[in-house]
């Protein structure tokens, strides 16, 4: 790392909910945080056309203005944003090392707020035909294919919410799962079922994905009997779940099985003075609000262990 150190009190890592929370509560703490915007400023939920659950808009808000109005409100309390992304970190010894794309930090107390990536299949295609029918949002690009038949992989919440959105304005909805149970909640299970544009693919995983230019069809294999088939759709929405974006501190921090970084019910990492909230932490709500709540929650604690470091 270069020797260039710009020292700060508290780094926040990321600039979706949590991070942008965190923020407004550090600036106002007196604590002049930087934020790191990221590669994806504002988070996952930029690209949601409706967000109805987030308290304080009765009408509901698009996604991308909700952040925008975060961000605003950053800006208004002077809050310090840098669209910086992280490359490399030292947490071996305080104060902590941050290398972002711009420079390099230093900083007595970090929140984490890295947020989650969809999960990918790994299948070549899926990448070359990325933006061109193979989709990972529903929501963002299912518009594209009003009158069209497409298919979503995966059993969850998440298929089955984008299936039944999808069946807006699509003329038929396959959704392709690799077993014979789906995983999706009750009620989300109804919805699907009782949807006459739904069809459900049991015990099937996609092979492959086909098409020159655009997708133009799925291979899809039954894992019972072997047997493989061609389907024709015009996209596939793959909804497999999310990998929280932990590469960078997994040598320092604890990590749960499905990589998510261990917090406490303070929003403390194993390593004292580093706190993590939002996505990158909690793979069980996946909510703007409760990443918001942590992110305040990771605020106030990194407050008072200032206070008490310095102190
Ligand atoms: P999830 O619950 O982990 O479901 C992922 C689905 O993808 C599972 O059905 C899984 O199959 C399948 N899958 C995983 N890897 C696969 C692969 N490589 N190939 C094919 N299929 C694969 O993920 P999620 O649906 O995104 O939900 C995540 C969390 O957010 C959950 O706790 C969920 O309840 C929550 N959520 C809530 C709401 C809501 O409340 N409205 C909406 C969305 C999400 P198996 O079932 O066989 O494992």
């Amino acid at each position: 790392m270069n020797t260039d150190v710009k020292k700060e009190r508290l780094l926040i890592i990321g600039g979706g909910p949590a991070g942008l929370t965190a923020s407004i509560y550090g600036t106002r703490a007196g604590l002049e945080p930087v934020i790191l915007m990221g590669p994806e400023p504002g988070g996952q939920i930029t690209t949601s056309p409706e967000v109805e659950n987030y308290p304080g808009f009765p009408d509901g808000v698009n996604g991308f203005e909700l952040m925008q109005k975060m961000i605003q409100q950053v800006e208004n309390l002077g809050g310090r944003m840098v669209y910086e992304v992280v490359e490399e970190v030292d947490f071996s010894r305080k104060p902590y090392r941050v290398k972002s794309s711009g420079a390099v930090y230093e900083a007595d107390a970090i929140i984490i707020s890295t947020g989650a990536s969809p999960r990918k299949l790994g299948l070549e295609n899926e990448g070359r035909l990325l933006g061109r029918g193979v989709s990972y949002c529903a929501t963002c690009d299912g518009a594209f294919f009003k009158g069209k038949e497409v298919a979503v992989v995966g059993g969850g919440d998440t298929a089955l919410e984008e299936a039944n959105y999808l069946t807006n304005f699509c003329s038929k909805v396959y959704i392709i799962h690799r077993r014979d149970e789906l995983r999706a909640t009750k009620i989300l299970q109804d919805r699907v079922m009782n949807n006459p544009k739904i069809e459900i693919i049991w015990d099937s995983e996609v092979e492959d994905i086909l098409g020159a230019e655009q997708v133009e069809a799925l291979l899809i294999r039954n894992n019972k009997t072997g047997g493989k088939k061609e389907l024709p759709v015009s996209a596939v929405f793959i909804a497999i779940g999310h990998i929280p974006n932990t590469d960078l501190f997994r040598d320092y921090l604890e990590l749960d099985a499905g990589g998510y970084i261990v917090t406490d019910k303070n929003q403390r990492t194993n390593r004292e003075g580093i706190f993590a909230a939002g996505d990158v932490q909690d793979p069980f709500y996946r909510q703007v609000i409760t990443s918001a709540g942590a992110g305040a929650a990771a605020a106030i604690e990194a407050s008072r262990y200032i206070d008490s470091y310095m102190g």
